[in-house]
């Protein structure tokens, strides 16, 4: 069990005040708090480690490569992932998906299909479509029913030998989706397709073991596991990634250059150009250890049951519709009440310091399947109460009955 008392007390951030009220904060699918613990990490790097790293003999230098380098392998560990050099330190989510959607340009062509499931974030639509307008290949969508679940009858009829790549959200960010992973990459690679997962969601709620899924890349942000912004993670498979040529070109991920011709460095190097956030890496791992020592089963049992809490209660407001009702889903609850714009909600709950998100949460097209402008969004953590859940409540209360 978890002792939410003390866990609250390692996030300064949630004794702060907004607009006069204390701060609920419901939009962790957005972005996680911050622990005391990873702070300090951030802090302790520039007063006493701060120095470019892979280069210098100085001890600063080393030390701070050393640091680094251990963040790597608590990542591999985390993720049970086999080879550090698999770990590919990336500014995010995003970069690594456009990372290995690049390195697809030259293994693609035309008549190649490329298979989407419909509850994606923009940036693993994107980044494909690009691709597809480079190679000539084809995006299709595995489509999804009206629970926010994949179709899984439609995805095996949209497989073929023609198949090169799946991908697939984990976690849907905006519904709370978990998706039958183990078994789309099993299907997938029958056909001899590629699977890349997005992760970012699905890691704050779910410890992924790589190696047992079988996956060829997934992908993960540092800021929804209690790390800072601009650092994450890709895994890719080493036959995979030996494959992909380099993303950018710089310094680091070079063995030799000359103005005739350089050649690229060693995994994960390659894939890895320029300066990194190396604070941002070091605090990830921080971060995962953090998250380690609470433990990924009580956080999934603690936040089961304020998901089923904070359903049963919003569902008591008349004229409001939960949209992503899965069987399997983390503590997210996007919804909407008949007759009123999802921002005016999300507008008066800020003014009573409670933060949801609205909109379309980067995922148009499922707006678009239920035919909507957006949802007002709570996304729970382990941080979160009960009480808190009831705080919402009140307020969504409140904000119907000023606004209809
Ligand atoms: C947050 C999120 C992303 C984007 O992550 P960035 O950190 O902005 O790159 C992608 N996919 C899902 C499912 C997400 O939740």
């Amino acid at each position: 069990m978890l002792d939410v008392t003390k866990i609250r007390a390692d996030f300064p951030i949630l004794d702060r005040e907004v607009n006069g009220k204390p701060l609920v904060y419901l939009d962790n699918a957005a972005t996680s708090q911050t622990p005391k613990h990873v702070i300090d990490v951030i802090v302790d790097y520039y007063q006493r480690l701060n120095a470019n790293i892979h280069r210098g003999v100085h001890t600063l230098s080393q030390e701070a490569t050393d640091a680094y380098e251990q963040a790597r392998l608590k990542v591999q560990k985390h993720f049970n992932i086999a080879k550090a050099h698999e770990v590919i330190l990336t500014s995010g989510t995003t970069h690594s998906i456009n990372l290995v959607a690049n390195g697809f340009s030259s293994l693609l062509g035309k008549g190649d299909e490329l298979l989407v499931s419909a509850m994606e974030h923009h940036s693993n639509i994107v980044p494909w479509q690009m691709l597809c307008e480079r190679t000539g290949a084809i995006l299709k969508v595995i489509p999804m029913n009206i629970d926010g679940e994949l179709v899984m009858e439609a995805f095996d009829q949209l497989l073929s030998e023609r198949t090169k790549l799946v991908f697939c959200n984990h976690v849907s960010n905006a519904l709370g989706t978990i998706n039958p992973i183990k078994e789309i990459i099993a299907k997938a690679h029958e056909v001899g397709a590629a699977v890349l997962v997005d992760g970012a969601q699905a890691a704050p709620h779910i410890q992924a073991d790589l190696q047992a899924l079988d996956v060829d890349f997934y992908t993960i942000s540092a800021h929804k596991v209690c790390g800072p912004t601009g650092v994450g993670m890709l895994y890719g498979k080493e036959a995979w990634l030996k494959k992909l040529p380099p993303y950018q070109g710089g310094g680091e991920m070079i063995a030799e250059v000359t103005f005739d011709k350089a050649t690229y460095a060693e995994l994960p190097h390659k894939f890895e150009a320029g300066t990194p956030n190396i604070c941002g890496g070091i605090a990830f791992g921080a971060a995962l250890d953090y998250m380690n020592q609470i433990g990924f089963d009580a956080i999934a049992t603690y936040e089961h049951g304020l998901l089923e809490y904070a359903t049963q209660e919003l569902l008591k407001i008349g004229g409001l519709k939960i949209y992503g009702t899965a069987v399997e889903k983390t503590a997210v609850i996007s919804f909407n009440i008949e007759g009123i714009h999802p921002y005016d909600i999300g507008t008066i709950l800020d003014k009573l310091g409670i933060a949801v998100r609205t909109g379309h949460h980067c995922a148009q097209p499922i707006m678009d399947f239920y035919q909507i402008p957006g949802t007002v969004r709570a996304s729970f953590s382990f941080y979160n109460t009960k009480e808190e859940v009831d705080v919402l409540v009140a307020g969504v209360a409140r904000a119907k009955n000023m606004l209809l």
